[in-house]
Order: C-alpha cells, then sequence, then structure tokens
C-alpha cells in the first residue's frame, strides 16, 4: 500500500517558526481541527510522515485503479441537519466535492439464510428486516425509532466541544431537550436498548452485527449515542460517495486548509512531542528538525501518543486509567482486487457484510466486510473493470515472526481463502481477476502509523456508554488529541465531530 502521487510540495520553513497550532497527522481528524483552526485565522502547520493526506481515508493508485485504502462507506455528506460534519468541514474553509447516492448502506449475507438490505429508505429497511422476524415486528420498530431520538438529539445541536462551558451552556438553553436527552443516553449501550424491545436470540444476532461492523464491538459494548448515529443517518443525510475516492476529501481539506494561509508536510515524521516544564510547546522530526507552536495537536493514536511521541513511563495517571478501559481492536487484512464487470451480477450493491457462523463473528478473519466503490464511481477503475475492496479483522500476532517468503506465501494462502468465501457472493471471482494486493496489519502499521494497525479503542469490557472516552484536552498542558482515540470514536464523520470539537476548545483557549 503506498501512495503514488504527492498532492503538494513540503514547505520550508526557519527551524524557529513559531505556529498558533501544530498538528502530528493528516488523518480526517487532525485535518478538519487544522481547517477549523485555519477557517478563524490561526496560523497552522500539520505534519504528516506519509506522503499524502488521509490517513485511514487516503488512496493508492495501481495500474488503472484507485483505491481506497480503508474507508469507503461514508457518512456525513448530508445537505441538512447538522451531523453532516464532512460537508460542514469542507464549507468552512470554501471547499465542496461533488457525491454520489448510495441507495442501499449494506448487504448482508449471515447464517440462517439472513440475507437484507439496509435501505436508505427507512420504511424499506423495517419491512425487509421485519419479513425475516415478523414475530418482532413491533420491537424493531421500537428499537430502531428509539435510535433516531437519539439521533434526533444530536441533530438538534451544533456539534463543537463538550469541554467548552460556555458552548454547553448556549447549547442547553437553546435545545433543553434534546440535551437532556443525550445525557439520558450517553451512559447507555446499544445492546441495552434492543434487549428493551426484542427478545428472539437471532434478531439479537443480527444487531450485535449492526454494531460490530463499524464499532468491531457487539451492541452490549457499542455506546448508544454512536449506534443512534449511524443507525438514523443512513437514512437521513444518507451514505454518498465522493466522486474521485475517498482521498478526495482529505485532498481537499488540504486546499482550503492552504487557501486559508496554514501549511502542510509530507514525509515529516514526529518523533516527539517537546516539554517545557511539564507543557507540550513543540514537536522534533525524524531529520532533528524542530517546531515550536503555542498547541500541539495529536492525531496519532493514544498508544502511539503516549508511549511513542512522549515517555511511555511518564504516562499521565489519566492515560493509564484509560488504557484500564479500552483495549487495542484488531487490525484488517485487506484484500484489493481489480475485476473484470462481468464478475458482479446485475444488481450488486456496492457494500457487502458475510459470515457464515454466529460464532466467528468477532474471530481472527471472521467477518468479512466488502465495499465495491466503482459501483457508484466507475471512474476509479479502467473502462469494464471494477474495485473489490474486501476486508476483515486480524491481530498483528498473526503476522509477526514470520520470515519474508513465510509472509508472503501467508498473504497469498489467506487471499485464495477469502477469495474462495466471496465467490459465494461473486461466483466466477476467482477468473475474473485483473489485478491483487493484500495488506495485512503489518502494512497498517506502516503505512497509517497506527500501532498494531489498530483500527482504533474497543471497550475493554461493557462500559456505560460513551461516558469513558476522553475529549480533546489531555492531562499534558498545551496538548490536545484528535480522531478515533477520541470522542465519539472511529469513522469518518465521528472523527470529523472530534476535529470540530478540538478546533473549537483549542479556538476559545486561544481566544481566536
Ligand atoms: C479497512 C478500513 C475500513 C474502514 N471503513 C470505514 C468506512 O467505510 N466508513 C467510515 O466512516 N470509516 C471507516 N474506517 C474508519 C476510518 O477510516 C477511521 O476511523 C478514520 O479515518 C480515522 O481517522 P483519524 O483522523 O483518527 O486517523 P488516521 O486516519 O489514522 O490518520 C492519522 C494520520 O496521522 C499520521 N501520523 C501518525 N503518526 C504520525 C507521526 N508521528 N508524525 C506524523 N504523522 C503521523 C498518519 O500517517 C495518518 O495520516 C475504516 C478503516 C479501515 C482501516
Amino acid at each position: 500500500m503506498s501512495a503514488q502521487s504527492t498532492a503538494s510540495k513540503p514547505i520550508a520553513r526557519s527551524q524557529c517558526s513559531e505556529y498558533d497550532v501544530i498538528v502530528i497527522g493528516s488523518g480526517i481528524g487532525g485535518l478538519v481541527t487544522a481547517t477549523q483552526l485555519a477557517s478563524k485565522g490561526a496560523k497552522v502547520l500539520v505534519l504528516e510522515r506519509y506522503l499524502i493526506p488521509g490517513g485511514s481515508a487516503g488512496y493508492f493508485e495501481r495500474e488503472g485503479y484507485r483505491f481506497d485504502v480503508g474507508a469507503s462507506m461514508i457518512f456525513g455528506f448530508g445537505t441538512q441537519g447538522t451531523t453532516n460534519l464532512l460537508t460542514r468541514a469542507l464549507k468552512a474553509v470554501n471547499m465542496s466535492l461533488d457525491t454520489i447516492p448510495d441507495p442501499v448502506q449494506i448487504h448482508y449475507h449471515l447464517p440462517d439464510n439472513l440475507t437484507l438490505k439496509v435501505h436508505r429508505d427507512y420504511e424499506k429497511f423495517l419491512q425487509e428486516l421485519s419479513a425475516h422476524f415478523p414475530h418482532e415486528q413491533e420491537g424493531i420498530r421500537r428499537f430502531y425509532d428509539e435510535c433516531w431520538k437519539v439521533f434526533n438529539c444530536l441533530n438538534a445541536m451544533e456539534l463543537l466541544s463538550l469541554e467548552e462551558p460556555r458552548y454547553l451552556m448556549r447549547v442547553f438553553f437553546g435545545h433543553p431537550f434534546a440535551c437532556l436527552g443525550l445525557t439520558k443516553y450517553l451512559p447507555q449501550n446499544a445492546g441495552d436498548i434492543a434487549r428493551r424491545y426484542i427478545q428472539d436470540p437471532k434478531l439479537l444476532k443480527f444487531i450485535d452485527m449492526e454494531c460490530y461492523c463499524w464499532s468491531v464491538v457487539p451492541a452490549d459494548k457499542t455506546p448508544a449515542i454512536n449506534a443512534g448515529m449511524v443507525f438514523s443517518d443512513r437514512h437521513y443525510g444518507g451514505i454518498n460517495y465522493p466522486k474521485g475516492g475517498v482521498g478526495q476529501i482529505a485532498t481537499k481539506l488540504v486546499e482550503g486548509l492552504i487557501k486559508s494561509g496554514s501549511e502542510i508536510q509530507y514525509g515529516a515524521r514526529v518523533t516527539k512531542i517537546l516539554l517545557e516544564g511539564g507543557r507540550a510547546v513543540g514537536v522534533k522530526l525524524a531529520t532533528g528538525q524542530e517546531y515550536r507552536a503555542k498547541r500541539i495537536v495529536s492525531n496519532a493514536t493514544r498508544w502511539d501518543t503516549f508511549e511513542k511521541l512522549l515517555p511511555a513511563e511518564a504516562m499521565p495517571a489519566s492515560e493509564k486509567r484509560w488504557q484500564k478501559r479500552y483495549q487495542k481492536s484488531p487490525s484488517f487484512l485487506s484484500l484489493h482486487l481489480g475485476v473484470k464487470a462481468e464478475v458482479l451480477p446485475p444488481g450488486t450493491e456496492c457494500h457487502h457484510i458475510l459470515l457464515e457462523d454466529w460464532q466467528k463473528m468477532e474471530d481472527e478473519q471472521g467477518t468479512v466486510f466488502v465495499s465495491i466503490p466503482t459501483l457508484l464511481d466507475p471512474d476509479l477503475a479502467p473502462p469494464n473493470h471494477h474495485i473489490i475492496h474486501s476486508f476483515t479483522p486480524s491481530w498483528m500476532e498473526e503476522w509477526q515472526g514470520l520470515s519474508p517468503q513465510d509472509y508472503q506465501d501467508k498473504k497469498e494462502a489467506v487471499a485464495q481463502r477469502l477469495i474462495k468465501r466471496l465467490e459465494t457472493i461473486f461466483p466466477g471471482l476467482s477468473e475474473g481477476l485483473d489485478y491483487q494486493e493484500v495488506g495485512t496489519p503489518r502494512t497498517h502499521r506502516r503505512f497509517l502509523g497506527r500501532d498494531d494497525g489498530t483500527y482504533g479503542p474497543i471497550p475493554q469490557r461493557k462500559l456505560a456508554g460513551l461516558l469513558g472516552m476522553p475529549f480533546n484536552r489531555t492531562a499534558i498542558a498545551g496538548l490536545y488529541c484528535v480522531g478515533d482515540s477520541t470522542f465519539p470514536g472511529q469513522g469518518l464523520n465521528a472523527v470529523a465531530f472530534s476535529g470540530f470539537a478540538c478546533g473549537h476548545r483549542i479556538a476559545v483557549d486561544l481566544g481566536l
């Protein structure tokens, strides 16, 4: 997985430059923070270790295909309400993107012939699910309707920093019922709500999968706030794919950042956050170059931030407590395929989830995720060809201690196994292959700079909803975190929320 193009050239600056804010990393969380601050007049420097921006929302090009590194199912591009955070983030720096609406969020292929589609149309989805569980028709509606209540609370208010008391007061007096609603749901998990209305064990398994496919934990460990957002916004703002590929989001944010007078450097790996008197004052790059700023933001994971960029032995007590509550999720085994168009049966949807045995949902290479973005944007592949990106959870331990040859052999073997499983949805897939590339947890670690290639933090045990997820400020003065290691967690729209919140908190702290 490596990029073939560089979005902009590094910008030379003198070593002693003083910026308002330095952002370590140009994932969507980092870029939204940077652009929010730049749009308010701050002088921001983004330092990205890789060659292009985007992190897990980046892209790479091979033989006429443009592959998304990770994310392809994109929330946050709606046109109404307040939860359309990607649209809003781009707009803040006078940018926009053409998007292509996806009529179906997921086509599920689950055990016991539970095959169904989550339609953009809410009623159509409820009907299709209820047809599989007619005895639970009422419970299904009550569960998903309750998720709408969560969403409606969120969608009534501007989503900014919950660490900023004046904003909280403003929001509370403007939307008292929405705030009380959110306070009620904040400590709850989706499983608590599901079991209130649903008894059928197989249907509860389905709700587990509905959560697992983006939170990588079952419903009991999935915060109700996140579930409310995902289960409703897919029918409200909908899933919309950015024309030109997911990489366009970061590319456009960078364009807006530069037009707003701020800067980004690529190939700039931060190795150390500089502290003076216990306060974060700057960063040091692998080249030895140092930069200073009034505020430092880390878009790296918390494990990378507090164990590598800062001395692990000096980890603040609050981080140690956090690490006892949250653990690293597995990474992914990613199979990027270029295929002949005839491989896809007519009417194939863009996103699929495949699982053959409920007991294996959370296992290594258990659940299989599939995205075919060329069904929405054919320009991402050569004529009469499609991209199939298939990925499945995989732990770093599976891939360590192998000789280079054993590593290659294992990659080939798992790719073959995965292709065989995919043949149940796409018969004839192996004969239609035109291009194949495998990414492992080692690939994710190397190219995304994420400890063990993790997808992000997951609760060690059942926690009180989102209450344990940290906001953007840290125990170290002047240092903030943003991205999926902070409230509200993984996913592009979620990290955009974190970016809005981080930008807002810093703007208040700097008096912007
Ligand atoms: C396979 C896969 C599929 C996914 N599918 C979806 C999906 O369909 N929909 C969805 O919404 N989400 C999806 N996600 C999740 C989503 O992509 C992530 O939650 C989100 O992109 C994380 O953004 P971030 O800003 O927190 O961090 P990242 O994307 O990890 O970005 C962090 C950036 O910081 C840089 N960096 C790290 N350390 C340093 C350093 N020391 N110095 C300089 N730079 C550094 C990295 O290079 C990287 O560019 C998927 C993720 C994966 C891996």
